[in-house]
């Protein structure tokens, strides 16, 4: 290679199609789809509760079954989120967070929505509650969370329903 050689470039797209199976967790996001529930597991040795659900206890190892957790949860920890990808660019600007739902160990990483989105509105111990898309389709964009007294103004909207 000589220095007036130079690198020939085109830009160009690749489109790929693809599927992916969610193995083990599968049930997790079948019942989401279908039912609206939100399923954790609970460690059938030592009987830690976790959300999202682990087939086996990583703590301990042991195998764990599948528990239908309530819909209704505390905020650990939350932001709001200013800069993201193009699938969530419409929503800006909306908060994420740590949510502990009632009954489990272990906090899910999920989108908290507000229609008056403030820092103290989505802050650490204020309980939020799942909202469903109409339209599910087995991901974790098929909920997400809004404060409790927001609640009912959130299902009532044509695209959102409230769960069991
Ligand atoms: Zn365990």
């Amino acid at each position: 290679m000589n220095e007036e050689f130079q690198d020939h470039q085109i830009r160009d797209i690749i489109r790929i199609n693809y599927k992916y199976t969610m193995g083990g967790q599968s049930k997790f996001f079948l019942e989401l789809m279908k039912h609206k529930k939100l399923l954790g597991t609970k460690c059938t040795k030592c009987g830690k509760t976790w959300m999202p659900p682990r087939i086996n206890c990583s703590d301990c190892y042991a195998p764990a079954d599948w528990v239908e957790l309530k819909q209704t949860g505390t905020i650990e920890v939350s932001t709001i989120v200013w800069y993201t990808t193009s699938a969530f660019i419409k929503a800006i600007p909306y908060g994420v967070g740590f949510i502990k739902l009632d009954g489990a160990e272990t906090a899910l990483l999920q989108g908290i929505f507000s229609e008056n989105l403030v820092p103290s509105k989505i802050k650490k111990g204020k309980k939020v509650k799942a909202v469903f898309n109409k339209e599910r389709e087995g991901k974790m964009t098929d909920f997400f969370f809004v404060p409790e007294d927001e609640y009912e103004n959130w299902i009532s909207k044509p695209e959102y329903e409230g769960g069991n």
